[in-house]
């Protein structure tokens, strides 16, 4: 009595233990702690049969106390041995291999859901059947419990997944929504009949509209003008077979601006499958579109530039190859286009002789990154198809575009400009010549031409003073005036005389009249007699010569006057004809003051005098006179001089004139 009274407060209170949790881990653990300590029992557990497969049983442990294994497989035989019959099983060993408990178990199968296991040391009695067998119904029991609140946990488990589902649907849904409408993309949906469902803020401030504007509005109407909208209807066309794609299109904003846009449009379908309209993605090409337009205009001004240019102009790439040949350089060079395209430069226009520093020059430019030519206006020459070389003028320009070089060429034929301007600079010089002869003349003869005439009034006054106030006339004073006066009119004539020759000279028209001569009767009737002293000789066979008498006497006076003028008070001047074979030597030669070095290189010029003249009367007109008639003859002049030593001034006339 007592044993049964115990027995049913002990199912009341199991059965109290099971009632109470949703949770089957807590509802097995009051249970199985209850169990153990009413009935001394030294372990407790309750398996859940996970995995039924043929020949072994999977189960997990749902709980135990003291804790052991989680989980344990047994042969699927052995479990039907066991419970094939009964709702409970005992034994002396375990249905679960354990090698640390070895003692009494006994197992009571919990319905369906697999078994309560129950171990004991030292009581084995405790375990007969008759223990344990009361407690099937609260096994029965506890197996509700725990199925309900198996069930109610995965319920929940459920619920929370799909709550989990949800929200992340929920977040996806917004993440979409939000890069919808702060994406950079124009977004719209329009129905069948192009009626506006939707737009996003880019789309909105594309065309600047607010979306209660736009809402309910035909989307064909508002944004697109005639154009626009039949291009559009071929899309719409193809959106209603099914077809998505992308164009490009002129959108008309709410200012009535053009807008330009690539479209990319696609069917849009609801859950049945139908087509409810379709989604247009917008993405803004102004900015492209204007770019394009402003690079072809370049383009074309840059073309016009180009084919217009009065320089020819000329691209190479960087091996020197001809990419670039304008109408000028045909004109230039004389190839034409489709000629040299393609070809080096240094096989066309480049004279063969500068080639290979041309090809030195760009090596040079890639090498260091330097090159004289570039940007710098030069001069060099250059080869036409002819094979005419001329000068140009030529700058260079290095362009780098995406990691490649090109050289442009400005060039310019400068032949005639160069002539030109030779001309003008000899123009200039022949000018400022004529402007020093000129101020030369004019101190010259202020000077030279006055001295004499002064002299000659000076002495006609003395003359006059004489006749009109001497009673007696002194004749040797009055010879002296006359004879200074007969010299300065001689020096004028011969002055005068030289000025009117070298005027002759510059206009050729020096009259020149050559006849058959025979030199040593010309010089002794003209010069020797009158230098009477001058030391005469001849070498060689005499023989005749063409000579103009005026001219010769001119040459041969001058240079003998010259010997006296600068050689006062020394010894005598000599005078040698030779006859040679390439023609006659005259050779003057003195011992008077000489030449300095430094005046001897423009002894020839009018009116240069040397530097040592000193009081000796002289215009410098002597010498140019002489070399130009010696010239007319076809001969030559030279001299050798050492100053305060002498000079030798010898005349080449040639046997047979080369003119
Ligand atoms: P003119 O026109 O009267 O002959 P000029 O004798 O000075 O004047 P040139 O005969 O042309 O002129 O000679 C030019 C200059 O050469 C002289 O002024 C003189 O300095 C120098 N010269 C010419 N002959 C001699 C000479 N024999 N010895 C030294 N100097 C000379
Ligand atoms: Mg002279």
């Amino acid at each position: 009595m007592n044993d049964a009274y115990q027995q049913m407060s002990l199912l009341y209170e199991l059965s109290l233990s099971i009632t109470k949790s949703d949770d089957p881990a807590t509802t097995a653990g009051n249970f199985i702690r209850k169990l153990l300590s009413r009935k001394n029992l030294n372990y407790g557990a309750i398996w859940l049969l996970e995995n039924q497969e043929e020949k072994y049983l999977t189960f997990r442990q749902l709980y135990s106390m003291p804790h052991f294994d989680h989980e344990s497989r047994i042969r699927a035989g052995v479990y039907k041995e066991y419970f094939g019959h009964n709702r409970y099983g005992t034994g002396t060993y375990s249905l679960f291999e354990s090698n640390e408990r070895r003692g009494y178990y006994a197992y009571i199968k919990l319905g369906e859901l697999g078994l309560i296991e129950l171990y004991s040391r030292s009581h084995p009695d405790k375990l007969k059947p008759e223990v344990v067998y009361p407690m099937a119904d609260v096994a029965d029991q506890l197996a509700l419990s725990i199925k309900s609140s198996l069930r109610y946990r995965r319920l929940q488990e459920e619920i929370a997944e799909r709550e989990k589902a949800e929200q992340l649907l929920k977040a996806q849904e917004e993440k979409y929504h939000r890069i919808i409408e702060n994406i950079r993309l124009g977004l719209i949906e329009v129905d069948n009949d192009n009626i506006i469902l939707h737009a996003n803020q880019s789309f909105l401030d594309l065309l600047g509209w607010s979306l209660p504007e736009i809402l309910g509005k035909n989307a064909k109407e508002l944004f697109l003008d005639d154009k626009a909208q039949k291009k559009m209807e071929r899309q719409t066309q193809r959106r209603l077979e099914g077809k998505s794609g992308s164009y490009e299109i002129a959108l008309t904003d709410k200012n009535g601006n053009e807008k330009w846009v690539v479209i990319s449009g696609a069917p849009n379908y609801n859950k049945e499958g139908q087509r409810i309209g379709s989604i247009g993605i917008h993405l803004d090409i102004s900015h492209q579109k204007r770019l394009a337009e402003e690079f072809a205009f370049k383009e074309a001004q840059l073309e016009n530039f180009f084919g217009e240019s009065l320089d020819a102009l000329i691209t190479i790439d960087k091996h020197g190859n001809i990419l670039q040949w304008n109408p000028q350089a045909e004109k230039t060079f004389g190839f034409d286009r489709e000629e040299v395209i393609g070809k080096a430069l240094h096989e066309t226009i480049i004279p063969h002789n500068y080639r290979s520093a041309h090809q030195k020059g760009m090596k040079n430019f890639f090498d260091t990154g330097e090159g004289p030519v570039l940007n710098n206006r030069i001069e060099i020459t250059a080869l036409d198809k002819s094979g005419r070389e001329f000068p140009i003028e030529l700058t260079v320009f290095h362009i780098k575009h995406a990691e490649e070089h090109f050289f442009t060429a400005f060039l310019r034929d400068i032949s005639e400009l160069k002539e030109s301007r030779e001309n003008m600079v000899k123009a200039l010089e022949k000018q400022k010549e004529l402007n020093t002869l000129k101020s030369q003349f004019i101190s010259m003869t202020s000077h030279e031409l006055r001295t004499p005439l002064t002299t000659i009034r000076t002495d006609v006054e003395l003359v006059n003073y004489q006749l009109e106030n001497m009673p007696e006339l002194d004749r040797k004073r009055l010879r002296n005036n006359l004879s200074r006066i007969d010299t300065s009119a001689d020096r004028l004539h011969q002055l005068i005389n030289n000025i009117l020759l070298i005027g002759q000279m510059d206009t050729h028209k020096v009259p020149f009249a050559p006849v058959d001569t025979d030199i040593e009767e010309l010089l002794k009737k003209k010069i020797l007699t009158q230098h009477p002293t001058i030391k005469y000789q001849v070498e060689g066979d005499p023989y005749r010569l063409d000579i103009d008498h005026k001219l010769f006497t001119h040459i041969m006076e001058n240079l003998v006057q010259n010997a006296y003028k600068y050689s006062a008070d020394r010894q005598e001047p000599e005078l040698t004809l030779q006859f040679g074979e390439a023609g006659v030597k005259l050779m003057v030669k003195d011992h008077g003051i000489g030449i300095p070095e430094r005046d001897q290189k423009r002894l020839f010029e009018t009116f240069y005098r040397a530097s040592n003249v000193g009081n000796v009367q002289g215009s410098g007109l002597g010498l140019a006179i002489v070399k130009e008639f010696v010239k007319l003859h076809g001969g030559f002049i030279t001299f050798s001089s050492k100053e305060s030593i002498g000079t030798i001034f010898t005349v080449h006339f040639p046997i047979k004139p080369v003119k």
